[in-house]
């Protein structure tokens, strides 16, 4: 972040053995490899314990991908990654039932208290234009109801606090949702705003399955050539072949997001000054010069580059080359070295 650098931390092993941490079951090897001991406690803890985390980070900060690794690890049955944006998704859905909107609006009466009358949320949600914020007594009344949901596992919660004025209410959430008496932690992620802008502008996705995959920085099996520009093919069979599309306005990268990446920015700076509960602090960016002493090589995210030989399509890759946000050479990480930091700090936070 601007002015504002986490602490780096070490992940490398001497003599470690090549993981290749997009496949599912090399990363569990791997994750035994660094963080084998943390693991074993924090699975010992999860037995009849729980934890609720808050996941700060700017948009596409990867919060979604670390909290699936983490569930990966420790088991669905024990970790639920909430997604506030999704709660509201799902909501307009409800609305869309009559049955169910009736279960809705009766489960608000009894459990909303607010500032606007419950009939005109009702009203915006269902004539919902995106940019509509809903306010934050909504957003905690079915923050409750999902969390009861999900029956006492822990939860990565994502998406709340969104404004700053919400981070106030983040610091009772616990006593708020009448979660049990689990300790809770913020876990903030520092990422510069060119891995932002290189995700959004190299995203493609498949048109069929919706699968998500970068043209330079996670490309799938099968590239093709036309008219000077490379397509990667879906590598699900179902797929049959099917090209990959970038989504309208990704070619602007960040542009159109500036403004809630600065919201975003105010929020992990605020949380990083509060007293009294305790922080993860995870960093996706190594300086260049650091990377040989804290880090593996292939904990660092490749840049795959696409020529063409003949007719073929030839990928070669190298360590991909940024700078952070306060203009440093860097490496950008893999998930999963930061998903290691986030076990070995958690298991301090969880004490
Ligand atoms: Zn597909």
């Amino acid at each position: 972040m601007k002015d504002l650098d986490f602490p780096l931390f070490k992940t490398k092993i001497e003599n470690s053995p090549e993981f290749d941490l997009t496949d599912a079951e090399q990363r569990m090897a791997y994750f035994e490899l660094k963080a084998g001991s943390e693991i074993q406690k924090l699975k010992e803890y999860l037995k009849d314990g729980s934890f609720i985390a808050y996941l700060l980070g700017k948009k596409n900060s990867g919060k979604g991908t670390y909290a699936k690794m983490f569930a990966e690890i420790f088991g669905k049955d024990k970790i639920a990654h909430l997604s506030i944006g999704d709660m509201v998704r799902g909501v307009d859905k409800e609305l869309e039932d009559p049955e169910k909107k009736e279960e809705l609006i009766s489960f608000l009466k009894e459990n909303y208290r607010g500032f606007i009358p419950l009939e005109d949320i009702i009203e915006s949600l269902e004539s919902r234009s995106t940019t509509k914020l809903l306010p934050s007594e909504l957003i905690l009344a079915l923050a409750k109801r999902e969390i009861s949901r999900l029956g006492g596992k822990s939860i990565f919660l994502d998406g709340f606090p969104r404004e700053l004025d919400q981070v106030s209410y983040s610091l009772f959430f616990r006593d708020l949702v009448n979660y049990r008496e689990d300790p809770d932690v913020m876990i903030l992620i520092d990422i510069p705003e060119t891995v932002i802008d290189a995700r959004i502008k190299q995203r493609v996705i498949c048109p069929l399955c919706n699968t998500s995959r970068s043209l330079t920085l996670l490309p799938t099996k099968k590239i093709e050539h036309e008219n000077g520009v490379f397509h990667l093919i879906c590598d699900s069979n179902d797929c049959e072949g099917a090209r990959m599309v970038s989504k309208e306005g990704d070619e602007y990268g960040i542009d159109p997001i500036r403004e809630r990446l600065a919201i975003d920015e105010g929020l992990l700076k605020k949380a990083f000054s509060l007293y009294g509960i305790p922080k993860v602090l995870l960093r996706n960016d190594v300086p260049i010069e650091k990377a040989n002493e804290l880090v593996n090589d292939y904990e660092i995210t490749p840049e795959f580059v696409h020529e063409l030989e003949g007719s073929v399509v030839k990928t070669t890759q190298k360590p991909w080359e940024t700078v952070n946000d306060n203009g440093t050479p860097s490496y950008s990480l893999m998930p999963p070295p930061v998903v290691v930091s986030m076990i070995k700090q958690l298991v301090e936070a969880l004490n």
